[in-house]
């Protein structure tokens, strides 16, 4: 097999036009045969058994039943309408529902006419329906080839709606196995997999889509994870021996004037033992000659601000200037504010760079940098350009991490010859288990106390049936001088419902709360990024008392006169997205409250997903049942940072194997660390080529 058919871009797999490329590549990523490829399924069904109607459970599972169309209508609901089929077999009948494409789907079914349909069934209105079904008429269904354990695909509103079903995948991935005959080289050296039992990559790839048989599911499953973690954590080790062999940082030896003056002139409140505890990790590092790569995990409100000052002032004290780094502009001047405000009375020289600085403001920090005479640069991407140049940058700190690109933290080593020391901080607790998979060799401090006198939020579960009530509260906090955040959800599978459902929300809010007693302020994805900010500054200036939004919200903006949080359909959110969201308020004197909206019936799991955020504030309690009910696939933004696009393994449900991958990781550097003899060939070529294309390396370094 030509070695490069897996590039071959997707256009040119049979079945895939111009129309279907586009889909793959924005809703899938899929761009070659390799990207499809690596399209697992989520999970699998036995298509052999098929249910009669009058044995269906109401515990909706997938099932596949035989029967015929008796009956098509539309029929008109709360948004929209929806088109409803009965569907028939000798021992009863159900109902087939569509909310999207109606239309082609009502000219297209036939009635009369035998068919499998295929889908989860719910018991609603004393009947089983079955949403969104996929279909097969008999005829087709029983020629065509299939095996037993059947794939399920991941798929999106958008392609499910555009026509690429479970069953267009299956097909694609047929051909896709076709063209190129699995032949798919081996990956990994023949002593692990010896050692191992493990399964050839090209049987664990045509075992992982049409599986022969649970066991090859299994081992197909073990043997591709085993091969992902493998190379991560190749990545990872080396590059720390590399690090700890090569890269020298600055030692700051000294603890002088600037720490020692704010220490004991300047500082507002006393440390918090948590705080002291991380500053001392911190200087530890940076006195060491090695260069610091720190992570400093905090709780929302933990106070990580006067420790990255406190930080910074090491550097000064040793002769080097500092920067902090935010990923938004609000955020970046709210630092600049904070950090102001602490250094008043002290001889410091600090400045903010952001993209709208002007160009006059622009020229005289480029000059104060050059000088050395700007000791501490405050701001977002701007600080990376190539025109930002340091004369001695000494420390680099990152605010709320995952918001930022890959390439971009690797930009902050170019900026000297020695890399400057890097702390990343983030309030998103991460169990430590896991932060050790993902960053590997960064080490990891933690602030796990608030500072004392705080008023936890207080948070209520509401249903719809007290929506009145809410809005009465609401008017009474906004009559005491607070303001009110809503949040909608927005994921990418349903956005067009859900836009509909914040517009609906914000409308109904503007009629409840009219101007000119109210102002609402409204902020979403779909704007103009100075439309937003121009939202934004309204609620931060106080002009506007409600904020509705989806998520954009959620990074660390400080509104103290924030006191509510309302979180419209909270059962559709992930815990830590709902703990993120509630540390927006709870940030002045008064106390704040945080209000979950849901339906009146919850999913076990969104069950305690709620009463977890009504009964505890602690950030590590809710990450750790938050790890326990999903994993982390989405956890602190993992997913969006695209630091562990993980294709197949499970970083905690897998944590076996990657122990195992870990420890084959280490055996093979340590016996062989340049990957040189023949026995490594083929893993060298491999980790090779990932060197040449990926970015974890980029961005760990
Ligand atoms: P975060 O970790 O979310 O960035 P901040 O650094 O913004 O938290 O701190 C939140 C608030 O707590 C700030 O108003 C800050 O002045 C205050 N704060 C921080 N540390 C302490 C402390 N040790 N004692 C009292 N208040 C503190
Ligand atoms: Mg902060």
């Amino acid at each position: 097999m030509n070695a490069n058919i897996l590039h071959t871009p997707i256009t040119y797999l049979k079945g895939v036009g111009p129309g279907r490329a586009e889909l793959l590549g924005s809703e899938l990523a899929v761009h070659t045969y390799g990207d499809l490829l690596q399209v697992f399924p989520n999970r699998y069904i036995d298509r052999t058994s098929y249910y009669k109607i009058n044995e269906l459970k109401r515990t909706n599972a997938d099932v596949q039943i035989i029967g015929e169309i008796t009956d098509i209508r539309t029929v008109s609901q709360k948004r929209g309408k929806r088109l409803v089929a009965t569907f028939s077999d000798e021992t009863g009948s159900m109902e087939l529902v569509w909310f999207r494409g109606q239309k082609w789907i009502a000219n297209n079914l036939k009635s009369r006419t035998k068919y499998v349909v295929f889908g989860r069934t719910n018991w609603f209105n004393n009947r089983f329906s079955m949403p969104h079904p996929e279909m097969e008429l008999l005829d087709e269904h029983q020629s065509s080839l299939r095996t037993a354990m059947q794939p399920i695909y991941p798929s999106t509103e958008k392609l499910s709606t555009r026509g690429i079903s479970n069953r267009v995948m299956i097909n694609l991935m047929q051909q896709l196995f076709r063209e190129t005959n699995n032949s798919f080289p081996e990956t990994l050296s023949e002593n692990i997999i010896s050692d191992l039992s493990l399964v050839s990559r090209a049987e664990a790839l045509f075992n992982i889509h049409f599986p022969q048989s649970q066991e090859m599911i299994a081992r197909a499953k073990f043997r591709l994870k085993f091969e992902e973690l493998f190379y991560i954590q190749l990545q990872l080790i080396s590059k720390k021996l590399i690090r700890k062999k090569k890269i020298k940082g600055f030692p700051f030896e000294e603890v002088g004037e600037h720490f020692n003056d704010f220490y004991s002139n300047h500082l507002p409140f006393p440390l918090t033992g948590a705080q002291k505890k991380v500053l001392k990790e911190i200087r530890a590092d940076l006195g060491s000659n090695a260069q610091m790569n720190r992570l400093l995990q905090g709780d929302v409100g933990s106070g990580k601000t006067v420790v990255a000052l406190m930080s910074m002032l090491l550097a000064l004290d040793n002769g080097f200037q500092a920067c902090l780094m935010a990923p938004t502009e609000i955020l970046a001047i709210q630092h600049y504010n904070s950090l102001t405000e602490l250094l008043i009375g002290m001889p410091v020289e600090i400045a903010l760079l952001t993209g709208s600085t002007k160009k006059a403001r622009r020229s005289e920090i480029h000059a104060g940098l050059d000088d050395g005479s700007l000791q501490i640069l405050i701001g977002t991407h701007a600080v990376l350009e190539d025109k930002v140049q340091f004369t001695n940058l000494g420390l680099a700190i990152i605010d709320e991490q995952h918001r930022f690109g890959v390439a971009q933290r690797s930009k902050l080593w170019k900026k000297n010859e020695k890399p400057p020391h890097i702390l990343v901080m983030t309030a998103t607790p991460i169990p430590r288990t896991l932060a050790m998979s993902l960053y590997g060799d960064l080490d990891i401090s933690i602030i796990d106390e608030l500072p004392p006198g705080r008023k936890p939020v207080r948070t209520v579960h509401r249903t719809d049936s007290n929506r009145l009530k809410l809005f009465q509260f609401i008017r009474d906090e906004i009559k005491q001088g607070r303001q009110i955040y809503v949040v909608y959800p927005l994921i990418k599978e349903s956005e067009a419902l859900d836009y509909k459902d914040l517009m609906d929300g914000y409308e109904s809010l503007v009629r409840d709360f009219p101007m000119p007693d109210y102002q609402i302020s409204i902020v979403h994805g779909k704007m103009k990024s100075e439309d937003k900010d121009y939202e934004m500054q309204r609620f931060v200036k106080g002009q506007s008392q409600i904020m509705v939004a989806t998520t954009v919200i959620e990074v660390g903006v400080n509104i103290p006169n924030a006191s509510v949080m309302v979180i419209e359909s909270a059962e559709r959110f992930g815990l830590s997205q709902l703990h993120q969201l509630r540390g927006r308020v709870g940030r002045g004197a008064d106390q704040s409250y945080c209000i979950l909206m849901t339906a009146d019936q919850l999913s076990t799991d969104a069950q305690t997903r709620i009463s977890t955020m009504v009964h505890t504030n602690d950030g590590f309690e809710i990450a750790e049942v938050d790890l326990r009910l999903r994993g982390p696939g989405d956890l602190m933004g993992t997913q969006q940072s695209g630091l562990l696009n993980l294709k197949i393994a499970d970083i905690v449900k897998d944590n076996d194997v990657l122990k195992t991958a870990r420890y084959y990781a280490l055996q093979t550097l340590k016996k062989d660390p340049e990957l040189s003899s023949e026995e490594n060939t083929v893993i060298r070529k491999i980790y090779a080529e990932i060197m040449r294309e990926s970015g974890l390396w980029n961005y760990i370094s």
